[in-house]
């Protein structure tokens, strides 16, 4: 365990790059602070030492002013020492977290798009964020507190033998009596209590906002008693697991804790009483008298050093937890990259032989595909929901890559095609295409960051977004998504749409999802697409056969595999599954005529 955790460690230190030495160096500051730390205690004794001495002629003490003037120079060392500790910390801390960032965000820039489909954006930026903060605090401070409190510790360890080894023992044993009682409040079976009590903690926050964000509901729906069930059973259950650990566990431990604290000298008295005698019969009973002196003021901060020490530990932890957040996002599997890319000859596109599994997944979602889509022709794919067609569409620009097999563009396998280029050749509108937060100009240029306002706007209008523009205050220079400007679901399908026209590449791959459209929005819908699609190789997945009629090649995809390959003509009078289909649509839409003609 400790050896996975000093792992852990060091995996982190590595982000922190040509700054882990300043890490190391604030660490021995840090040290160095504490240590010193303890000088104005030997002040304290040396002062005792000579006012026993001289006593009761204190005037001839002379040497004590310096003793002060000593300890407090030490004292404004500490801080002087303990603050460049920090700032060396701070500085490798910094940029451990922006390191974890960047190389977060440069592993995500070779990840393919499937993974952003599979890890919504806002959990992979709470990943990012959330591990380089950890790392800040564990970093930056509890690190630090930890060398220096140990260091604290062992020079206090060494002190209190130093002047008297029976007294210093004496101390230590209160310590030890009120770090004894902490474990066993924490440790153990407790350690489960304290847990599920700090969970039933958590409960009862989350209940509580819950309630808060409900209360329109409750309001308008005029419920009662009920809304409050479950924040009242998270008070309640809170409310037994406080009273059982607090009062039943804790009591007792945490009164010892305190009064050994509180009272470390307890021991201290009765064995200076038993050494007395001795010291007297000795003769250097100024001396015993100055290290009594000493102890009692120093016993005081050793139970609070030993409570230190336990609370920076748990610190450590935070490696840990730092680690699993950002894990998954810098082992997330990258795209190959080919050495020595091979360019693309033409718009052929092909599927051979493609076998695709999705991770985790026991079935296959395409199984031996082949097809082929000859350049300038529209192919859609059709069939039942989960038959494939989203998977074998966005298996050509790269969102994932086949299990076997291969998917050609140009006669080369797209793997072995230079990402920049294929994304160049290829422009895609999937169904959860998003926006940005930014003006509808950027939106649409992203796709070409070159391209002039003119281009922009003559896309937008390829892509019938007029009626869009012409709404918003600011023309194609209203920010989406700021001061209550919101695009409906059809809206944003358009403007995506006028960013793949902006793109001009090639081959278009689409999904013609239009479900979420309005009838209006739908008209324009089919007129942006013939723009986008004009003169292009088209991949289209089809969700209404009418919209596949015109198709020069219609593939049906049925369980992951081609069950049919044809034109409309041809797969109607094969009778096969798209025939079924066709026959199920058109019995839909006479449907449709005939109650809207009824209801005319
Ligand atoms: P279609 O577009 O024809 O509705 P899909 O290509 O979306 O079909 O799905 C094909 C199969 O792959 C289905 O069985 C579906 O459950 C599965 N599938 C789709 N996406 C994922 C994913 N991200 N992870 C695992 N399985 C998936």
């Amino acid at each position: 365990m400790a050896q996975k955790k000093q792992g852990d460690l060091s995996v982190l230190l590595g982000y922190a790059g040509k700054r882990k030495g300043l890490t190391f160096l604030g660490l021995a500051l840090s040290a160095v602070a504490m240590a010193l730390s303890m000088v104005p205690y030997i002040c304290v004794w040396l002062v005792v030492r000579d006012l026993v001495a001289v006593a009761p002629d204190w005037s001839a003490a002379g040497a004590i002013a310096g003793y002060g003037r000593a300890a407090f120079a030490f004292a404004v060392a500490v801080i002087i020492v303990y603050f460049a500790a920090l700032l060396c910390t701070h500085l490798a801390a910094f940029r451990t977290a922006s390191n974890i960032r960047k190389q977060g965000m440069a592993h995500l820039m070779k990840t393919p798009l499937g993974y952003f489909d599979a890890n919504a954006s806002g959990l992979i930026r709470n990943r990012l964020d959330g591990a380089s903060s950890e790392t800040e605090t564990l970093l930056a401070h509890n690190l630090a507190d930890i060398v220096g409190t140990i260091t604290m510790f062992v020079a206090m360890l060494v002190l209190m033998f130093v002047f008297d080894w029976r007294m210093g023992a004496s101390c230590l044993v209160a310590a030890v009596i009120s770090v004894g009682a902490m474990f066993a409040m924490m440790g153990g079976k407790n350690a489960k209590l304290m847990e599920e009590y700090q969970a039933a903690q958590d409960r009862m926050s989350k209940a509580g906002t819950e309630y808060v964000r409900g209360i329109p509901v409750v309001k308008v729906f005029q419920q009662t008693v009920y809304s409050f069930k479950s924040f009242k059973e998270a008070i309640d259950d809170y409310s037994a697991k406080a009273r059982h650990y607090q009062g039943d566990v804790c009591r007792v431990p945490q009164s010892v804790n305190l009064t050994f604290t509180e009272g470390a000298f307890v021991f201290l008295v009765p064995v200076a009483l038993i050494l007395a005698p001795g010291a007297l019969a000795s003769g250097d009973f100024a001396g015993f008298v100055t290290n009594f002196a000493f102890y009692a003021v120093f016993s005081a901060i050793i139970s609070t050093a030993l409570a230190k020490i336990m609370f920076a530990a748990s610190g450590m932890m935070l490696a840990d937890t730092a680690l699993g957040r950002i894990r998954p996002v810098m082992e997330a599997p990258v795209l190959d990259v080919a050495e020595n890319p091979e360019e693309p000859q033409g718009n052929l596109i092909e599927f051979k032989d493609v076998c695709f599994t999705y991770e985790g997944a026991t079935e296959p979602a395409l199984a031996h595909v082949s097809f082929a889509v000859e350049p300038g022709q529209t192919v859609a794919l059709v069939g039942p929901s989960g038959g494939g067609k989203t998977t074998a569409a966005s298996l050509i620009p790269r969102f994932w890559d086949v299990t076997s097999g291969a998917v050609e563009v140009g006669g080369v396998d797209v793997r072995r095609i230079d990402p920049h280029v294929l994304m160049d050749r290829v422009a895609f509108v999937f169904q959860n295409s998003r926006l940005f937060k930014t003006t509808i100009l950027e939106n649409v240029r992203a796709a070409r960051p070159d391209a002039t306002r003119a281009e922009v706007e003559a896309a937008l209008a390829a892509a019938q977004c007029g009626d869009i523009i012409a709404k918003l205050p600011q023309g194609i220079d209203t920010k989406i998504g700021a001061d209550g400007t919101y695009l409906s679901g059809g809206e944003q399908q358009r403007i995506a749409l006028a960013r793949a026209i902006l793109k001009d590449a090639p081959i278009v791959v689409l999904d013609e999802a239009t479900a979420f459209a309005d009838p209006e929005n739908e008209a324009l819908i089919q007129k942006a697409f013939a723009a986008l699609t004009q003169d292009r190789t088209v991949v289209m997945i089809a969700h209404r056969l009418s919209t596949v009629v015109g198709a020069d090649k219609i593939i049906v995809l049925d369980d992951g595999a081609v069950a049919e390959e044809g034109t409309h003509d041809e797969l109607v009078a094969a009778s096969g599954l798209y025939a079924r289909m066709w026959k199920d649509y058109s019995k839909a839409v006479l449907w449709r005529i005939s109650t809207e003609g009824e209801g005319a």
